[in-house]
């Protein structure tokens, strides 16, 4: 993993490529999710939290419609668009991040105009842990400001999931935009997916002698692929079924009713949706009565909801799970949307090595892709830099 470009030095780079130096440079950081899986688009609750990983956008407003975008990422030169033409389907590779963005802020009937802009970022790709949205939220974060948009986070985080799902493609709930723009350093962001609302829930797992450990499995997935859409399908089948809104209408007494209605995968499926829910306030109860070390076994307990009721899981996740665990995690479970992407461990600062070795030597016996494992902490939504 590259360093990441301090505000500093991704001015200086954005002035060597475009000529001029930028109006600002900002940040919006990827998400880890605690818990709360596949909950957001069943109206729900979802508890992730923000990462010290971050995608930085240095930006500079153009007076003509030309908009001209450039990674640090990968040699791929710069891209071209024209403000004037933006449309589904016009955009290619990482663009379509920025420029949905752009579009989205277009079909809410704002004035978008030309841009250039320098994106450098140390979140992970496809690992689950939503650098697409921490673009798209330093992005928006950056043009709100420039052309005094005047959006609040609830604007914005419907902006971005219009960005991924009809632009990108992507079919996302909004709790990714949430976590980047609306979470805070030291907490983990309950979310309310069917109104917006939040709270910050205090997430002070280095104080309780913890560490959050992420295990990329290097699994690639792909939200906009089959599994996730025949996920929603199903929930959105069994809310039909048992007459409610969304999922987030049906509680843990309902489950024997809806196991006499509902098909046997259909009914695993509301299952998890429902007890993921329940998991989820639970957690959040637990957080602030008791803190973090309590809260082991409701991550353990999502794993298995999610491997044998949602069947999201494979077995380089399953696997990172239960090594984890055996060396002294006191809580596991794949995190994000599943088919692969990262695990989270909540460890002991003291075993967190031990749950290193063991995990990459599992992998290696294996035969599996070397995975990535590096701890993270809950850190600041996105923000202005420079
Ligand atoms: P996730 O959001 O879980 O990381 P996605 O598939 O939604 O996975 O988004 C990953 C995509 O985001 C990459 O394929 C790439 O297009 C884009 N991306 C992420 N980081 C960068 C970067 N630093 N430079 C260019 N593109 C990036
Ligand atoms: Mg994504």
């Amino acid at each position: 993993m590259t360093l990441p470009l301090d505000a500093g030095h991704l001015a200086a780079t954005f002035e060597s490529v475009f000529g001029a130096s930028p109006d600002g440079v900002w940040q919006a950081p990827g998400r880890v999710n605690l818990i709360g899986e596949h909950t957001d688009y069943n109206d729900g609750f979802v508890l992730p939290f923000a990462i010290d990983r971050t995608a930085r956008v240095a930006v500079r407003l153009r007076p003509d419609s030309t908009i001209r975008l450039l990674s640090t990422f990968g040699n791929q030169g710069l891209t071209t668009a024209d403000a004037g033409s933006l449309s589904r389907g016009s955009a290619r590779g990482w663009t379509r991040y920025p420029l949905g963005v752009l579009w989205a802020l277009q079909q809410r009937g704002l004035q978008v105009g030309g841009l250039d802009l320098l994106l450098d970022s140390d979140v992970p790709r496809g690992a689950g842990l939503s650098s697409s949205h921490a673009i798209e939220c330093a992005v928006i974060t950056a043009f709100n400001e420039l052309a005094s948009a005047g959006l609040d986070a609830r604007d914005m985080v419907l902006a971005t999931q219009r960005a991924e799902n009809d632009f990108v493609g992507a079919p996302t709930g909004i709790m990714d935009q949430s976590a980047s723009l609306r979470g805070a350093a030291g907490h983990t962001l309950f979310l309310d997916c069917r109104d917006q609302g939040i709270k910050l829930v205090p997430f002070e797992a280095e104080s309780a002698g913890l560490v959050t450990l992420v295990i990329d499995t290097r699994v690639s997935h792909s939200h906009a692929a089959g599994g996730y859409a025949a996920r929603r399908a199903s929930c959105e089948r069994g809310a039909e079924v048992l007459g409610v809104k969304a999922l987030r209408d049906v509680g843990l007494e309902d489950l024997d009713r809806a196991a006499g209605l509902l098909d046997p995968e259909t009914f695993r499926r509301v299952r998890h949706v429902v007890t993921e829910n329940s998991r989820v306030l639970r957690t959040v109860d637990l957080l602030e009565s008791t803190g973090p070390p309590a809260i082991g076994p409701l991550l353990d307990a999502s794993h298995v909801s999610m491997r044998d009721d949602f069947e999201i899981s494979c077995p380089e996740l399953d696997l990172a799970v239960e090594v984890s665990r055996s060396a002294g995690a006191i809580g596991a479970r794949m995190t994000g949307g599943g088919f692969g992407g990262s695990a989270i461990a909540l460890a002991p600062v003291a075993a967190a090595q031990q749950v290193r070795s063991a995990v990459e030597g599992a992998f290696a016996a294996a035969r599996y892709t070397a995975p990535s494992i590096f701890s993270v902490r809950p850190a600041a939504g996105a923000m202005r830099l420079a």
